[in-house]
């Protein structure tokens, strides 16, 4: 059971009306997301978290709405544009995390590269499948030794003969024991011995390939990660990506996933003030209901400023990568801003709940847990405040 209220149509975090900003599509694409959300994970959203269960049948209800591999044109892909994916993300978080993962995932990650770096040939043989959900991805990148700097992975592709073989290990991989296919990225070894990073793409199939479920976990638990070994794992010479650029390659991918954050952060604190702002109104302490007393509304404009800061942030961020004119630095100040502002807005919303709160009942605690896991992956805040150093220095400082 999840008691949060429904979302109004127009929220009311939104001070300045940012709405009246949104196009026509753009609010389609919101209410459509929403509506799907109120029905199908509000609803059931605390059971799946309880039993850390990934609902896998709802995969095609998020592929009809076209929410797998949005962003990409073409190949049976929605091809809508930066800030309507932003949008989605950002409602499809206010149900849970770790759902808005399985798309940031199948679409920025798994798709993306295969869009961003695929032949011709592997487009059209992954990219529909993926988009309808029925073929799901995996992306393969950390490792359990190379984390915030993957330039020291350690999982290596040999060519022998006409074929690959790669060997190696990879760690917290989103989805792998249920995907059909693994983005994975490896240091490619050349005749005259020489490595660079490359991508390959791995039927789950192919003798050698293993994925364990990493459990039990205290975030994310409505979503999947995974251990993954590759012994010996022997692909046909065409199983590379022929357009890769060494680490950028894989670099290029996770900016699109950290765009989807920079929304997606914000509807999980959204739904957790919505939460305490609801609390606060209907639970009588001393005579009154909470949201009455001076510091229960402190808490409630504190949350509701952040939350809206945040907003024209995604927004500045989403009509600059429409315009083309997105730079690495600027998803780098969405990543760390949104994340920790989500964070401290949900843990407050908890503390408004009292003790109703450190339950399943309520969405608050369920979502500030949840978002440990996001402030870690695609670049921790450590990581993106590194970025923003050298940015603002001109000094790397990573080591
Ligand atoms: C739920 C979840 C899902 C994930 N999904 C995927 C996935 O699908 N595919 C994938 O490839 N990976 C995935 N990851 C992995 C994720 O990207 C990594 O966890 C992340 O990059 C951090 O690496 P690490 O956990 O090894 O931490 P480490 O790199 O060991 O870092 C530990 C701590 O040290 C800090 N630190 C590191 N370097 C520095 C420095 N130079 N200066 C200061 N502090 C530093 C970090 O910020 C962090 O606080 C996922 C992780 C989680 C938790």
């Amino acid at each position: 059971m999840n008691t949060a209220p429904a979302v109004p149509a127009t929220a009311v975090t939104d001070l300045l009306d940012l709405e009246s900003d949104l196009s026509p599509e753009e609010l389609e694409t919101r209410d459509a997301v929403r509506e799907f959300v109120d029905r199908r994970i509000r609803p059931n959203i605390a059971g799946w978290y309880a039993d850390a269960v990934f609902p896998r049948e709802i995969v095609p209800e998020m592929a009809a709405l076209g929410l797998l591999g949005m962003h990409i044109q073409g190949y049976g892909c929605a091809g809508k544009s930066a800030v309507q994916y932003g949008i989605a993300m950002q409602e499809l978080e206010a149900g849970d995390s770790g759902l808005r993962t399985f798309v940031s995932v199948q679409g920025s990650l798994a798709m993306s590269a295969i869009a961003k770096h695929g032949s011709e040939e592997q487009k059209q043989r992954w990219l529909p499948g993926m988009a309808a959900g029925e073929i799901v991805g995996c992306f393969g990148l950390t490792e359990p030794t190379a984390g915030s700097d993957p330039s020291t992975m350690a999982t290596t592709a040999v060519r022998d003969g006409d074929e690959w073989v790669l060997d190696g290990a990879k760690r917290w991989i989103g989805l792998a024991s249920i995907a059909d296919v693994a983005v994975i990225w490896a240091k490619a070894v050349d005749e005259s011995g020489r490595a660079r990073v490359r991508g390959f793409l791995v039927p789950t199939s192919t003798p050698g390939f293993t994925a364990t479920p990493i459990e039990p976990k205290l975030s994310m638990r409505a979503s999947i990660q995974c251990d993954i070994a590759l012994e010996g794992v022997r692909l046909p010479a065409d199983a590379i990506l022929p357009e890769n650029p060494g680490l950028r390659g894989p670099f290029s991918c996770l900016n699109e996933a950290r765009y989807g954050i920079v929304w997606g952060a914000l509807g999980a604190a959204r739904d957790s003030f919505d939460a305490a702002l609801a609390y606060s109104q209907q639970r009588i302490q001393f005579d009154k209901p909470l949201a009455a007393y001076q510091l229960s509304q402190e808490k409630l404009v504190n949350m509701a400023l952040e939350i809206q800061k945040g907003q024209l942030l995604a927004l500045r961020i989403g009509r600059l990568k429409d315009a083309g004119r997105l730079e690495n630095h600027m998803i780098s100040v969405g990543k760390l801003n949104n994340c920790r502002i989500a964070i401290e807005v949900c843990r407050e919303a908890r503390t408004m709940l009292g003790g109703n709160g450190i339950t399943l009942e309520h969405s608050p605690l369920r979502h500030a847990n949840n978002l440990e896991s996001v402030r870690t992956y695609e670049g921790t805040d450590e990581v993106h405040t590194l970025v923003l150093g050298q940015h603002l220095t001109g000094i790397s400082a990573f080591r």
